[in-house]
């Protein structure tokens, strides 16, 4: 496996890899890998010629007060899951390389960004945009690879590439998680383990909520009632939001019928967890 560090010779390996037609797959990530990027890194390597894992803690995509700094990074282990699953490049490359000067061109999702971690995380998704933006650019992958962990993300990028052309498929990859069901996050290791226990509450919620819909329960407002009753019982667990949208656009929706994406963010301590379950009714 290759380590890259510089967007010009990142640019470089993808045009001379373009050219000889090999299909170049994406895996967009922040590092500190775990099974749900590696699960997207073998998706990658069975439907790519050639993989490209970026590993890049992204400044844009982070407000201020948010965990930027502290967010955990380990390179060498990464390059290390990363070489054992055959990956063909890790694209490591450093704010200074991918920001050289101040910002005056940026990707905006005017729809959907203000939903559910977009209400929250004000300029987020732009950030998103805009890095993966750049990276499609730099990378010049036929396929990227998303994780439904982040289930709004994967709407909107979904959405950018149509809306601005982008010459490439997006795949997106389904949530990998503890053997007790939490989701699995880079952000895990912050939680103590009292939180890390308690914090399955988001995962026995999804099922609440699909037992709910089994059952006949057809309104969202009573579900998110459930939900919320469940995760307010739960030690530290602190709700951001618990939201049922449209699984397409995440506009409002007064009925579970067709895509539904039911969402949720819960802070423990200071750290803020998300899942999701994506229904077809
Ligand atoms: P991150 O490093 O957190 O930015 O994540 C990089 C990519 O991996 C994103 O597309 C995420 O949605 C995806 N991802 C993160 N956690 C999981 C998970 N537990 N299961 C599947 N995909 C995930």
């Amino acid at each position: 496996m290759q380590v890259i560090k510089t967007p010009a010779e990142m640019q470089m390996w993808s045009r001379s890899q373009g050219m000889t037609g090999l299909k170049i797959g994406l895996v967009p990530t922040m590092g500190f890998l775990h099974e749900g990027h590696l699960s997207l890194v073998r998706q990658a390597r069975e439907l790519c010629d050639a993989v490209v894992v970026s590993i890049f803690v992204n400044p844009i995509q982070f407000g201020e007060g948010e965990d930027f700094d502290q967010y955990p990074r380990d390179l060498s282990r990464d390059f290390a899951l990363l070489e054992k699953e055959g990956a063909d490049v890790a694209f490591a490359p450093e704010v200074r390389d991918m920001y050289p000067e101040k910002m005056s061109t940026f990707v905006e999702i005017t729809s959907m960004d203000d939903k559910l971690c977009g209400r929250s995380r004000p300029g987020h998704f732009r950030g998103v945009a805009t890095v993966v933006s750049k990276l499609f650019n730099i990378c010049q992958p036929q396929m990227g690879f998303f994780g439904q962990k982040d289930a709004q993300q994967a709407i909107i990028i979904e959405k950018m590439v149509r809306d601005l052309n982008f010459p490439l498929e997006i795949v997106v990859g389904e949530i990998i998680r503890e053997a007790d069901g939490l989701a699995m996050s880079s952000r895990n290791v912050y939680l103590s383990p009292a939180d890390r226990k308690n914090a399955v509450v988001l995962y026995q919620s999804l099922l609440k909520a699909k037992d709910l819909v089994a059952d006949g329960v057809n309104r969202p407002a009573e579900i998110i009632k459930a939900i919320t009753d469940l995760i307010n019982q739960t030690p530290g667990a602190v709700i951001d939001y618990v939201e049922i949208l449209s699984g397409r656009d995440l506009s409002e929706i007064e009925e579970i019928k067709g895509k539904v994406l039911l969402a949720l963010a819960v802070k423990f301590g200071n750290t803020r967890l998300i899942d999701n379950l994506l229904l077809e009714v």
